[in-house]
Parts: structure tokens; sequence; C-alpha cells
């Protein structure tokens, strides 16, 4: 049997993702160099803590706190460290020196993506990181590959565990925000800091990898609209229960035309009221989802884990033994293309359907009114229920009113809100929320 070539791997970081990568280079080293054909020898890990407690037994002596020399030594380069720097730094002079890198930084490729691309570019190395969107959930690949040949015109992800446990919660439980947000902490699928995840920066990041795969064009963080969940309400989820939908935070990337004609892509995170008979309304707790619409392969759904240790190292190893065979084997070490050159479309672009609540008077004429403003708004209505409350003490009646429009531009829609408001037998607007899936 001819001896197999070595290739050495430099893993920097050994955290939740990093110490299972590390765990499972070592135990099924020999399944990994069949699939390979090359041995892929753990060379070093780079940590801040040489003698910290990990969450898998490692030999002591593969770990330094000296990644830059680790790195210059390596063919293949991990970096599941997290953060902007030293991963950025290190990553370059990775990619310089000729290596191969697998990261899982979507905070570092959203914020500076092009730079580590052009790295990768210009050394002619492959630079992969399908662990950044989504976890476990094969998604990046195919996008790059299995769909390169067709066109996709939409992507709606569920791409943040802890908001999906969140708005899960909420919607099963009928809990307000703040106390699903503290069981999402108690069971540690929030952090002590909620930020990234709840204000949807961690969703933005891995819209705009979705994006930039997706549409061919480069999308960076600033081209992605972003609102959270802080302010979904108890109401908002009942209200949207009620008329058949179901609330999820979902990252969107779709190509639109503007009024003005001009083709381009919309990238957006925002609460979203989704059919409860749409496949993406299925999915649970803290799990993840990518849904993609392409002009030929129709409507695809991709599922699974989108965090934890275990699962995420499953990305990672993938994305490795990838890397590994093209430097057995040769060949182009192409990671995306950037030829479509769409435009990134503003939010007021953006075209949707709004659910809209109202609280209003109960007089005669009020429905005419209202539906009147729309019309003069270029809005029409595609769903319109009255519901009667009566006060028990004041004996007053209202009308609560819960429309669906049918898609229209956001300026418009927040134009027709605002004028809304301005009418006098308006009580309150008690929720605002864009609708997908109709
Ligand atoms: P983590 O548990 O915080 O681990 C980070 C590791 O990097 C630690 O071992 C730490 O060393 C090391 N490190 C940090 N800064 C360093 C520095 N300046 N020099 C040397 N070592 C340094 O992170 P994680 O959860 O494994 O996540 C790693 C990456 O994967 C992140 O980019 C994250 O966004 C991404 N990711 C994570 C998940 C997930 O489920 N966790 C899912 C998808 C993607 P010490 O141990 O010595 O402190």
């Amino acid at each position: 049997m001819t001896e197999l070539r070595t290739l050495k791997v430099a893993l920097l970081g050994c955290g939740n993702v990093g110490a299972q990568v590390a765990r499972i280079l070592i135990e099924d080293a020999d399944a990994l160099a069949a699939r390979t054909g090359a041995r892929l020898q753990l060379s070093g890990i780079a940590v801040r803590n040489v003698n910290a407690k990990r969450d898998v037994e490692l030999p002591q002596e593969l770990f330094t706190t000296d990644a830059e020399t680790l790195v210059k030594d390596a063919d293949l380069v991990i970096e599941l460290m997290g953060g902007i720097e030293p991963a950025r730094t290190l990553i370059l002079s990775a990619l310089e020196n000729g290596a191969c890198v697998v990261t899982g930084n979507k905070a570092l490729l959203a914020q500076d993506g092009p730079t580590l691309y052009e790295a990768a570019d210009k050394a002619g190395v492959q630079l992969s990181y399908e662990a950044a969107v989504a976890g476990a959930i094969p998604i990046l690949r195919p996008i790059r590959d299995s769909l390169s040949g067709d066109r996709i015109t939409r992507v709606l992800g569920i791409v943040n565990g802890t908001t999906n446990f969140i708005l899960d919660q909420m919607d099963s439980t009928g809990a307000q925000f703040a106390d699903a947000l503290a069981e999402a902490q108690r069971l540690g699928y929030a952090e002590a800091d909620p930020t990234a995840d709840v204000e949807g920066h961690d969703a933005a990041a891995k819209a705009a990898i979705l994006a930039t795969l997706s549409f061919h064009t480069r999308f960076a963080l600033e081209n992605v609209h972003c609102e959270g969940i802080t302010s979904v309400s108890a109401a908002d989820i009942a209200a949207a229960k009620d008329a058949g939908f179901v609330i999820k935070l979902l990252a969107i990337a779709e190509k639109l035309t503007d009024a003005d004609g001009n083709e381009g892509v919309s990238v957006r995170v925002h609460p979203t009221l989704l059919p409860r008979e749409h496949p993406l309304a299925a999915v649970r707790g803290a799990f993840n989802a990518v849904f993609i619409e392409a002009e030929n392969a129709g409507e695809l759904m991709f599922y699974g884990q989108g965090a934890g240790g275990t699962p995420t190292a499953s990305a990672v190893l993938g994305d490795l033994v990838s890397a590994a065979r093209r430097l057995v084997l040769g060949g182009p070490q192409r990671t995306e293309t950037t030829t479509g050159h769409v435009p990134a479309l503003t939010i007021e672009a953006a075209t949707t359907s709004y659910y809209i609540g109202l609280d209003v008077a109960d007089q005669p004429g009020v429905l005419a009114r209202i539906a009147q403003l729309f019309a003069e708004h270029g809005v029409s209505i595609e769903i319109m229920r009255q519901t009667i409350h009566k006060d028990a003490e004041s004996n007053v009646e209202s009308a609560e009113l819960r429309i669906v429009t049918h898609r229209a531009s956001e300026a418009a829609l927040a134009a027709t809100v605002e004028a809304v408001k301005g009418l006098d037998v308006i009580n309150s607007v008690t929720s605002v929320l864009r609708v997908e899936g109709v």
C-alpha cells in the first residue's frame, strides 16, 4: 500500500466547537484519511490559556499560545477563536502562506469578508465557512455548488436559534418576551448578554453571507436592514396566532425590482408573520432552517441544528475534508463567484405584505374610511377582519381590526400607517408587522 501524504492541520481555538473538531480529527483519523487521500495531522491547538479545562481530553503537548508560529507551518488552518482580531490577521497570514482556511466566524466574514475572499483568490487557496451560517446545516455549499446552474430568486432563513427558541416559547406558552428570554438563558440557549441575538445582529451577519453567495454579488453588513425581536409582544404573538400566523425572525435576501424599475437585492432581518402552513412555521425551538426559491429547482428547504459544538464541528470537518481533497488532487480553489453585480436595495424599496392591528371606534363608516385611505396610498387590502369588544366597566364598544395587505413598497406601507394614525376614529395602532409566504 502506498504511504499517504500528511497534511498539517492547525486549530485556532478549543472552545465549544474547536474541542469537538479536535476530538473528531483524532478519533476518526483513519476514516478521514481514507476519504481525503491524506492523513490530517493535528499539528497544534492555539488557545489563550493552555491549562484551561477542556470539554474533551486532548494531548497537552498540542496546546500553544503561539498561534502565529502554528499557522506558518500548516497546510490547513481551522479558525474557531471567534471575534475580529487576532482571527483576521491569523487567517490572512495563513492564506498568504498558501494554507487553506476553514472558519465559522460569521462576525468576521460579515465585517471584512471581501478582504479575506480577495486574499484567498490571490493566493489560489480555499477559504470555506459552512459553519458560519446555520451551524450543522449544509447550506452554503448547496447554494454555491449545487445551485450554481440555477437562478436563486429568494432566500428565507431562520438562522438564529436563540430568537427562534424565544419566539416559539412565546407562541406556545403565551409568555412575554422578557420571560421567554430568561427561560432561554436558563436553558443555555441565550448568552448572559443576548444583544447580538435578540437585536438581530447575528442573523444580519448570516443574511449578508447568504445574499453574497445566492446573488453572486458581495453584500456587507451595512447592506442589511436589521430589526430584532425585543419589541415583539405577547399581544402581537396572540393576534398573529388568532389570524393563522406564527412570528419568526427571518433573514431574507430576494431579488426585486424597485418603483423605478431597477433590479436589485433586498437583504433584511426582521420579525415576520408566516402562515402556519408555511414550511418555516414548523421550525420549533432552537432549530434553524433555510428556505430557498430558485427559478428551475423551485422551492427547497434545509433544516437542522444551527449551533452547538458537535453539530457545528460536522460542518467544519466537511469543509476540511473538501479543502484537503483539493490539496491532494489539485485543481482550482475558488471560493465564490461575484459576477452578479446586483445593487443592494434599501428597505424603502423592498416590497412586502403587512399585518396591521388597529383599535378603532365602533362607528358606522369606519371600515370604509380606512379602506379608502389604504387605496389612496396605493396599498390594496387582502384580508380585513373585525372583532367587537365591550369594556366591562364603561360599556363602551370598540372594534379590533386586523388587516393583511397585498405586497406593496415599504415606503407606501409606512406612509399608509402614518396616515391611518391620523384618523380620528383610530384609538391606537396595536401592531405593524411584515408578512411573508402569503
Ligand atoms: P468559544 O467557546 O468562545 O471558544 C473560543 C476559543 O478560542 C477558546 O478556546 C479560546 O481560548 C480561543 N481564543 C479566543 N481568543 C483567543 C486569542 N486571542 N488567542 C488564542 N486563542 C483564543 O467559541 P465557540 O463557541 O467554539 O465558537 C468559535 C467560532 O465558531 C466563533 O466564530 C463562532 O461564531 C462560531 N460558531 C459557533 C457556533 C456554536 O454553536 N458555538 C456555531 C456556529 C459558529 P481559551 O479556551 O484558552 O480561552
